[in-house]
């Protein structure tokens, strides 16, 4: 048996080596190393995947969510609500941009923001909602958006763990991150389409704020050494996009993959009452990014170590909600996601991981409740 790891990011290498070496060789002869045709091809081929207007690549799926920000015209004093439970992305980019993130409850069994606890937090100075797609299924869109529309708030999506979910409601429908006005995602090399180094893209199909988000990526400026404001460098590397046009066009079965790895870890996992396993939501397709349990009277750290000493590698996405984290922290109160933090533990999950290993987990989770 192959040794178990969260992913497995050298399988897949191995697997897609002889198109990865002539797409990177390919583009270091060419050597356009900022800004090539790589870019801007995988930029089009992403859109077209998606069905979105505009996509914008940048360095890393954090930028994306500042850039987000800087384009809709957020400025400090504003307030901006993200899930308490996610990650620390998106109130670090606020709050670098002197924005105040006000943290909202998420639904317990979803794990994706809880909709009916927005309304209370809205006050004059709110200008944006901002929902992660968690672990890979879309937040509830229809609910959030018709929020935003009464309270004329703009939606920003987190979409770095959910490239190619598929959102469907009677109002709306279409991929995570291209549903509301601005979307984003990460390339991370664990994401989902993970590329073999930093690297982002933001959605959106508004024309202006296309057009400023690509100046704010690009030193603020449309024509070379002509700066219209202030941006960033938060470009994708041609190597970078090179690779990521090898990797796009197997997204889907990628996803397909992971659910599957999914289905069967639910189905094992199915009478016992320690674990409480993910679910599938009516309106989003899950593209299992995380397989995400939630443990039911057990000591995490026991059942951590355990799986540890077979040479299983667990994970805890995340260990303290936001709200509580030192650098983020604002007095508010969250006990959904506080206790979630408590009992939340992830399994590995990659398309790579086979039968053979995936048994080896069942068993051993098994057998330490048999125990
Ligand atoms: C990974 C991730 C990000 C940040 O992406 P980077 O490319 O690492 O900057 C943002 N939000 C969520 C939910 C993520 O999982």
């Amino acid at each position: 048996m192959k040794p178990i790891q969260m992913v497995d990011l050298q399988s897949q290498y191995i697997r897609y080596k002889s198109d990865m070496d002539a797409a990177v060789i390919g583009s270091m002869t060419e050597a356009k190393f900022i800004q090539g045709p790589e870019v801007r091809s995988f930029e089009s081929n992403l859109a077209e995947f998606l069905g979105v207007k505009h996509v914008i690549s940048c360095a890393n799926g954090t930028d994306a969510l500042q850039l987000a920000f800087m384009a809709l015209g957020l400025k400090a004093g504003d307030e901006v609500i993200i899930p308490s439970f996610a990650y620390a992305a998106l109130p670090e980019v606020l709050l670098l941009l002197g924005i105040k993130p006000v943290y909202v409850e998420v639904n317990p069994i979803t794990f994706l923001m809880d909709y009916t606890a927005l309304e209370s937090l809205i006050t004059p100075n709110t200008k944006a909602i901002a929902p992660v797609h968690l672990f890979g299924c879309a937040a509830p869109m229809k609910q959030i958006l018709q929020i935003a529309r009464k309270h004329n708030l703009f939606v920003v999506e987190d979409g770095a763990q959910s490239l190619g979910a598929q959102y469907c409601s009677d109002e709306i429908e279409g991929f995570a991150s291209c549903l509301a006005d601005i979307g984003t995602t990460s390339f991370f090399p664990s994401k989902n389409l993970g590329c073999y180094g930093d690297g982002g893209a933001v959605f959106t199909n508004n024309d202006e704020w296309a057009t400023t988000l690509r100046m704010l990526a690009n030193h603020g400026q449309i024509k070379k050494y002509h700066h219209q404001i202030i941006g960033l460098n938060s470009r994708l590397d041609t190597l970078q996009a090179a690779i990521l046009n090898v990797k796009l066009p197997h997204l889907k079965e990628f996803n397909l993959k992971r659910l599957n790895r999914a289905q069967r870890y639910n189905e094992a996992f199915e009478n016992l009452s320690q674990l409480i396993t993910p679910v599938l939501t009516d309106d989003s397709s899950h593209v299992f990014h995380q397989y995400t349990l939630k443990l039911n009277g057990v000591d995490r750290e026991d059942f951590k170590q355990y799986l540890e000493s077979k040479g299983i590698p667990t994970m805890v996405y995340y260990p303290i909600p936001l709200h509580k984290q030192n650098a983020y922290a604002n007095g508010q109160s969250l006990p959904i996601s506080e206790a979630l933090a408590e009992k939340v533990i992830s399994l590995p999950i990659c398309p790579e991981l086979d039968n053979e290993q995936q048994d080896y987990i069942i068993e051993h989770v098994k057998t330490f409740f048999k125990a």
